[in-house]
């Protein structure tokens, strides 16, 4: 077996496969982990103030079961297979057809073809693995931003040390660089927060951007931290600029900014020494 997964067209069909159901699996944390996180602080204000912690029926990202929120129909295994289900009921709930978000399919897609060509570009091996955990953290943080202008902690704060930990053996950088990046990730969108919150009086960005870049870095290493700030930068003036454009979108509107961290993350993970290279010529 692992013979065949050392192929490098075998181990992204695997990996292609297995991203769409984690794909799957991302949709339920992206619905589920802001509801958790919710309840947790309505119970520990509950608590606070001196009444009882609500009694809350069990809910994490295994139970309940998934189900139509429209009619409760329970989702069935065979209404749950990545993308196809979708496609085969036509995006509707099998029991009262009430329409089921295209986003679901799309996340799972995304999951897939992301995977594929991380493990076509790493090979099989620990950096390959450990590239796939990275992009399925990214997906998921980039939804939940979109949906609730939060980066939750529970996701950029293990990242942070799993990049921390691979990199003891220098997997995509020396320790020394990844602990300078981690701190120097933070470190670089705290002090832009500052001096925005300085001269605006406004906050333009939250606590969870600076972990996730914090997060970025202790993976890429200090060395990718310009060019992720330039790629997010990019990324953000381009599709604010369009919205604007197109949408007529309101400029007071706050934008998140995850999302482009996220996308500027998994560009210099899979290309970020060839971009610098190009750029900076051989160091
Ligand atoms: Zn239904």
């Amino acid at each position: 077996m692992t013979e065949l997964l050392q192929q490098p067209v075998f181990f992204a069909l695997v990996a292609a496969v297995i991203g769409l159901c984690v794909g799957s699996f991302l949709n339920v944390v992206i619905h589920r982990l802001p509801k958790m996180m919710e309840r947790q602080w309505r119970a520990e204000c509950a608590e606070l103030s001196g009444q009882g912690a609500p009694a809350a029926e069990r809910y994490n990202l295994v139970l309940p079961r998934s189900a139509c929120p429209h009619c409760g129909h329970r989702i069935i295994a065979l209404e749950n297979i990545p993308v196809l289900s979708w496609l085969l009921l036509r995006g509707r709930c099998s029991a009262c057809g009430t329409a089921i978000s295209v986003r679901y399919p799309a996340v799972e897609l995304l999951s897939g073809l992301l995977s594929a060509y991380v493990a076509w570009r790493f090979g099989f091996g620990l950096a390959g693995c450990g590239a796939l955990v990275f992009v399925w953290a990214m997906i998921a943080l980039t939804f939940i931003d979109i949906d609730t202008f939060f980066l939750s902690d529970s996701i950029t704060l293990p990242l942070l040390w799993l990049g921390l930990l691979l990199n003891i053996g220098g997997v995509y950088a020396a320790l020394p660089a990844a602990v300078i990046g981690a701190a120097a990730g933070y470190l670089s969108l705290w002090s832009v927060y500052w001096a925005f919150k300085w001269a605006t009086g406004k906050e333009g960005m939250g606590y969870g951007d600076f972990k996730l870049l914090a997060a970025i870095c202790a993976w890429l290493g200090w060395s990718q931290l310009p060019l992720v700030i330039l790629l997010s930068a990019m990324a953000g003036a381009s599709v604010g600029l369009g919205m604007i454009v197109l949408g007529g979108r309101d400029r007071a509107k706050p934008i998140p900014f995850g999302p482009y961290l996220a996308i500027a993350g998994v560009v210099a993970l899979l290309h970020g020494e060839t971009i610098t290279r190009a750029y900076l010529g051989p160091l």
